[in-house]
């Protein structure tokens, strides 16, 4: 292994602090972005975190199967529909019984985007002290990999299929992690797998910024069955998406936006798209399309990073 990459695994290690609750087998797709992303989080925050989702490919997982379970976590599964409002309730019953810890919700992009948006708006708009942590596979894996609003442009799923009459998705993706940073919450940030010590840091920040209301987490997980990857290419596929600024890592508190990773010279959006299917079929029309998109959304951080828009929110949530 090269030096700098060592260097780098060393300082990850230095945040796991806590053993991993998981057993070795569970029912995840090879190269699942969605299993090292939830191996990871109480590896850095505990194991004493109490977790809250909804029907998706993690929650065969996290329910157990039978009467048999596959973790020591918390769990509580609810749906899809009422996510970041179950979260509530268990945030508040934990306060009235006098019992501090951390309640994260997590949710595919189906939940947090589309289906269970209004309560995860309202739960912000309150303040609710949790996190909030969407893992980001561009589509509904679990019930047979249909389009989400995070599905990008171009991309094929089994409801934007390529043909005659379609190619993939005519649409352009909506960007969540801005959308929830608009709300100048205590705690925003997207962060991805080939950049584990700033997820690491990120987790921890959200659970100090807790204290002060709702965190929002914008995880990018690929998902190497649905977009036709290599499992083995899972964390190039983050790296990519770093590198070409289709998922930039930025963190905003209060509303501020700060870049956590600045990238000087983007490599062009096909170095990402090649290395899965669903954009096999796009031209450079297509692609230029979706080119567009990015930039957009980099000058859009831009100009969000120079505002100095900070909010003090209240402590604790209205009730
Ligand atoms: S379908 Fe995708 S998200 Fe679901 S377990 Fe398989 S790789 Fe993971």
């Amino acid at each position: 292994m090269a030096e700098k990459n060592k260097g780098r695994l060393t300082k990850v290690l230095d945040y796991l602090k806590y053993d991993d609750p998981f057993s070795k087998g569970v029912s995840f797709c090879p190269g699942c972005g969605l299993e090292l992303l939830l191996r990871f989080i109480p590896r850095v925050l505990g194991n004493d975190i109490i977790i809250t989702g909804t029907p998706s490919c993690s929650a065969p997982v996290l329910l157990g199967q039978n009467k048999q379970s596959w973790h020591t976590l918390s769990y509580f599964g609810t749906l899809m529909t009422g996510a970041a409002a179950n979260a509530t309730g268990l945030v508040r019953y934990y306060k009235k019984a006098g019992i501090d810890n951390t309640v994260v919700c997590f949710n595919g992009d189906g939940t947090a985007n589309d289906i269970g948006f209004g309560n995860l708006s309202g739960a912000a708009e309150r303040n609710e002290p949790f996190i909030y942590i969407c893992y980001d596979n561009e589509g509904y894996m679990n019930t047979g990999i249909q389009k989400s609003g995070t599905t990008p442009y171009g991309a094929t799923t089994t409801t934007t299929p390529y043909g005659t009459v379609h190619k993939g998705k005519n649409l352009r993706r909506m960007n969540l992690g801005v959308k929830m940073a608009m709300n100048k919450i205590p705690y925003t940030a997207t962060a991805t797998l080939s950049d584990l010590e700033d997820l690491a840091k990120k987790l921890l920040k959200a659970k100090k910024a807790k204290e002060r209301g709702f965190c929002f987490l914008h995880v990018f997980a690929p998902c190497p069955t649905g977009w036709g990857a290599n499992p083995a290419d899972t964390i190039e596929i983050c790296r990519q998406a770093v590198k070409t600024n289709y998922f930039p890592l930025w963190e905003a508190e209060n509303g501020k936006i700060r870049m956590t990773k600045t990238v000087k010279k983007p490599k062009p959006v096909s170095s990402y798209t090649k290395l899965m299917k669903k954009f096999n079929h796009m031209t450079d029309a297509d692609l230029q399309i979706l080119q567009d998109d990015v930039e957009y959304e980099t000058c859009l951080l831009g100009g969000l990073s120079v505002l100095e828009a900070e909010c003090q929110l209240p402590v604790s949530a209205q009730d």
